[in-house]
């Protein structure tokens, strides 16, 4: 809301500039980065900040409190050591602290400044900086301060790697001719292209001309062409949802062992060990993996709750509606492998039946909505604590069983015309490029609503609220049946218990054609 707002005022000073009233100031400023890492064993990137063509009294410097994709505050101000702040002839411009992550600098007069600035960088993760021997993740919200009010300002980004290191890779625009140097329209695409400095290897491919490039860091024996080739059947399986591809180039960044994965427009960040990668036959979860982040530069990037970009640094988004950007894209990772051919319907059936019953066999789903799970994801997910899996419940897992049963809802509300898929495109279309912004809880139902003709709003209460879902209803949608059978004692939390069941789905014996023709169009064999 905050960066819409100020379109109209670039424009009305714009305007003043070609009538002769103002000195066109408001495009003439310019802000670069050059950042260094001299002595990787240190853990700390030397960064400096350029602004010129200042106008303002006062430039508030701020590192944002979260990295996106990563529902925590992380405070990421914390690593910045042994800031200094000089005009362009190296005179001291005084400053000080006046928020946690914002620092003040008076500058009255001052046309230019140069603010300097170590990072302490030892987390790794994908979400915060890292520096060592191995390599620099350059975890840009980490690393990089904006001024505030500026978000939507061009920067341009020179990284000086390690005198050992030769590969720079990132989703950002390389500057033609000139090194490791990038561009990024604004502050909220720099913030989203995490950038790996170090000796990683790269293999590309190219799907309708767009290059592809897999930076790896340790690829060991991994069979580079076999990878490339079913990372492009993935790019083809998801792309083919949506029917457009929003990037000029993706990069996939893929480090040593290690945990998580984060997405962006048209990067990925991922700890994945590739080394022994010889097909999908052992790899299936490594591919799914590698589908969901990939997904997500529709699901959450482009397709994404209002609040989820453009976004505030500053504190957290909350949101309702983390089960279907993330369950949603669990259940699209698993609708990839499937029509790529890595995944077959029994097999996609047994997982299905296991997700359903690792959220109910927990007593947590008694206790916390989809929505709330999703709301308090700041709070109680990262953070967990003993009770957690009593009272809590884990959005990715009910989500993308919701998933599945919208989806198959549509399929059956519709005659099998319409899917899940017509919301995602419609999303896709009418939200984030006519609109230009995310969609609210109230516009996500509408769209399911007019896919499926007819009120959902039974289907909307699984998602609000905890009352029990009537699985053999949904699922008889495409002909399948899901045991029920009470397997074990009751476990019990406070004033509620549960029996654990298998959740097994098998198929009826006798389906409609309908329903048939719902499953065949659904899954592939
Ligand atoms: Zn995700």
């Amino acid at each position: 809301m905050k960066r819409t707002s100020f379109l109209p005022v670039l424009l009305f000073l714009t305007l003043l500039s070609a009538t002769g009233f103002a000195s066109g100031q408001v495009n003439s400023s310019k802000m670069s980065f050059t950042v260094s890492m001299e002595q990787p064993a240190s853990h700390y990137y030397h960064v400096e900040f350029r602004y010129d063509g200042i106008t303002e009294d006062a430039v508030e410097l701020k590192m944002p409190a979260w990295t996106p994709g990563y529902y925590m505050i992380l405070d990421l101000a914390r690593n910045v050591v042994g800031l200094a702040v000089k005009d362009a002839n190296g005179i001291p411009l005084a400053f000080r602290k006046t928020a946690k992550n914002t620092w003040t600098i008076r500058t009255p007069g001052v046309k230019s400044l140069i603010a300097t600035y170590y990072v302490y960088a030892t987390r790794s993760s994908v979400a915060d900086p890292y520096l060592s021997e191995n390599r620099g993740f350059i975890s840009p919200t980490g690393v990089f301060m904006h001024v505030g009010g500026k978000l939507n300002h061009p920067v341009t980004v020179t990284i000086k790697p390690y005198s050992g290191w030769k590969q720079v890779s990132t989703g950002l625009d390389p500057v033609p001719g000139v090194p490791n140097t990038f561009t990024a329209p604004d502050f909220d695409r720099l913030y989203d292209c995490p950038i790996l400095v170090g000796n990683q290897e790269l293999v590309t491919f190219e799907y309708q001309g767009i290059p592809h490039t897999i930076a790896i860091e340790t690829p060991g024996s991994c069979n580079r062409k076999k990878l490339a080739a079913d990372l492009k059947k993935i790019v083809e399986a998801g792309t083919a949802i949506i029917g457009e591809i929003p990037y000029k180039h993706y990069t996939f960044l893929i480090m040593e062992q290690g945990g998580g994965g984060l997405e962006h427009l048209n990067s990925m960040a991922v700890f994945a060990d590739v080394s022994n990668y010889q097909g999908p036959e052992q790899e299936v979860g490594l591919l799914g993996f590698f589908a969901h982040e990939y997904f997500h530069l529709y699901n959450i990037k482009t397709i994404r709750p209002v609040v989820l970009g453009p976004f505030d640094y500053d504190r957290e988004c909350l949101t309702n509606m983390l089960w279907f950007s993330e369950g949603g894209t669990v259940y699209y990772e698993e609708m990839i492998l499937n029509r790529a051919g890595f995944l077959n319907r029994d097999a996609y059936l047994e997982g299905a039946g296991k997700a359903i019953g690792s959220h109910e066999n927990i007593v947590g789903n008694r206790f916390q909505s989809a929505a709330q799970s999703s709301w308090d994801t700041w709070m109680l997910f990262f953070n967990r604590s003993e009770n957690s899996r009593d009272v809590t419940i884990n959005y990715y897992n009910k989500g993308n069983t919701l998933c599945m049963l919208l989806d198959l809802r549509i399929r059956h509300e519709s005659q099998n015309v319409n899917s899940l898929d017509d919301v995602m495109r419609t999303l896709y279309q009418e939200y984030n490029k006519k609109r230009m912004r995310g969609f609210t809880d109230l516009e996500f139902r509408e769209e399911c609503e007019r896919a499926a003709g007819c009120s959902l709003a039974d289907f909307f209460d699984y998602v609000y609220t905890t009352n029990p879902i009537d699985y053999a209803r949904y699922l008889a949608y495409a002909g399948l049946n899901i045991d029920l059978t009470p397997q074990e004692p009751a476990i019990t939390h406070l004033d509620q218990s549960i029996n654990k069941r298998s959740f097994r789905i098998t198929s009826m014996d006798h389906p409609t054609e309908m329903q048939k023709a719902i499953l065949s169009d659904w899954l592939k064999q």
